[in-house]
C-alpha cells in the first residue's frame, strides 16, 4: 500500500466506485472516484429503512405490527416505485442488502433518460420520506447492474455476507415489478388525456377570446370606414410597404 501511494498507480479508478458508485472509503479513497455529471442512475443513500419498527406507519397502525420483513420490503418497494415514477420511466428499481455503514438502505433508481434521473435528483434531495432525511442523493455510474451485483448471493452462496462489496440486491417477486410498471404506464396515459384536454379546452378558450377580439375590431374598422375614405387608406399603406422594402435593402448592403 505503501509503496503505491501517490504514485502513478495510486490514480486509478477505484474498481468498487466504477462498479457499484460506493466505495467504503467515501471521499478519502485513495483511488479516483468519477462522479458523472449526468446519469440515467441515481444512488439514493440509506433510503430504505432496514428496520420495519422505526417505520412511522409501523407506530402509528397497531395492525402494521404483525408486518414480516418480507411484507415490509414489499410496501416500501411498492411505495417506493410510484414516489420514483412521478419523476420520470422508472427502468430498474434496486434496494440493497448489504449491511456495511456505506450500502446498509442504499436504493439505486435507474430512469429512461438523463433528464428523467436530474428532475428526481432535485426532487429528492435534502427531502425527507417517512421521517429520514434524503441526503446526498447523487447520479450513479452504473447503468448495467449485471457487473455491479454479486453473483454469489444471487445464487446464495456468497461468504462475505452483507459485509461483500459487491451489490446484494434484494430479490422482488417479478409479478410484483409489472404490476407496478403497468400501473405507472396507465396513470402516464391518463396524464397525457388529461394534459390533452385541458389543452383542448385552453384552445377552446382562446378561439373564443379571438373571436370576440376580432369582432370588436370588426366593429371598430365599420365605424372608422365610414369616418375616412377607403382608397385614402390603401396608398398610405402602399407607402409603407415601399418604406420597410427600402430600407431592408440598405440593412442588407449594411450587412455586406
Ligand atoms: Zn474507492
Ligand atoms: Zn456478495
Amino acid at each position: 500500500m505503501a509503496t503505491i501511494h501517490g504514485t502513478e498507480e495510486d490514480r486509478v479508478n477505484c474498481p468498487f466506485y466504477f462498479k457499484t458508485g460506493t466505495c467504503r472509503h467515501g471521499d478519502r479513497c485513495s483511488r479516483l472516484h468519477h462522479k458523472p455529471a449526468f446519469s440515467q442512475t441515481l444512488l439514493i443513500p440509506h433510503f430504505y429503512d432496514t428496520n420495519p419498527q422505526n417505520s412511522a406507519t409501523y407506530n402509528t397502525n397497531q395492525q402494521q405490527s404483525t408486518t414480516s420483513p418480507q411484507e415490509h420490503l414489499w410496501e416500501f418497494f411498492e411505495d417506493a416505485f410510484m414516489e420514483l415514477s412521478k419523476y420520470g420511466t422508472v427502468v430498474e428499481l434496486h434496494v440493497i442488502d448489504n449491511v456495511s455503514d456505506h450500502m446498509v438502505g442504499n436504493v439505486y433508481v435507474k430512469y429512461r433518460d438523463e433528464e428523467e434521473a436530474a428532475t428526481a435528483q432535485q426532487a429528492l434531495q435534502g427531502r425527507y420520506y417517512d421521517g429520514r432525511l434524503l441526503n446526498q442523493v447523487e447520479f450513479c455510474p452504473v447503468l448495467d447492474f449485471r457487473e455491479a451485483r454479486c453473483r454469489e448471493f444471487d445464487e446464495e452462496v456468497c461468504k462475505r455476507g452483507g459485509f461483500c462489496n459487491f451489490l446484494h440486491i434484494k430479490p422482488i417477486p417479478m409479478p410484483l415489478i409489472r404490476s407496478l410498471e403497468e400501473d405507472c404506464e396507465e396513470q402516464r396515459r391518463q396524464q397525457a388525456r388529461d394534459r390533452k384536454r385541458h389543452h383542448r379546452h385552453d384552445e377552446d378558450e382562446e378561439d373564443e377570446d379571438r373571436r370576440r377580439a376580432k369582432k370588436k375590431r370588426k366593429e371598430h374598422k365599420s365605424s372608422s370606414k365610414k369616418r375616412s375614405k377607403k382608397h385614402h387608406n390603401r396608398s398610405s399603406s402602399k407607402e409603407r410597404e415601399e418604406d420597410s422594402s427600402s430600407s431592408s435593402d440598405s440593412d442588407d448592403q449594411k450587412g455586406d
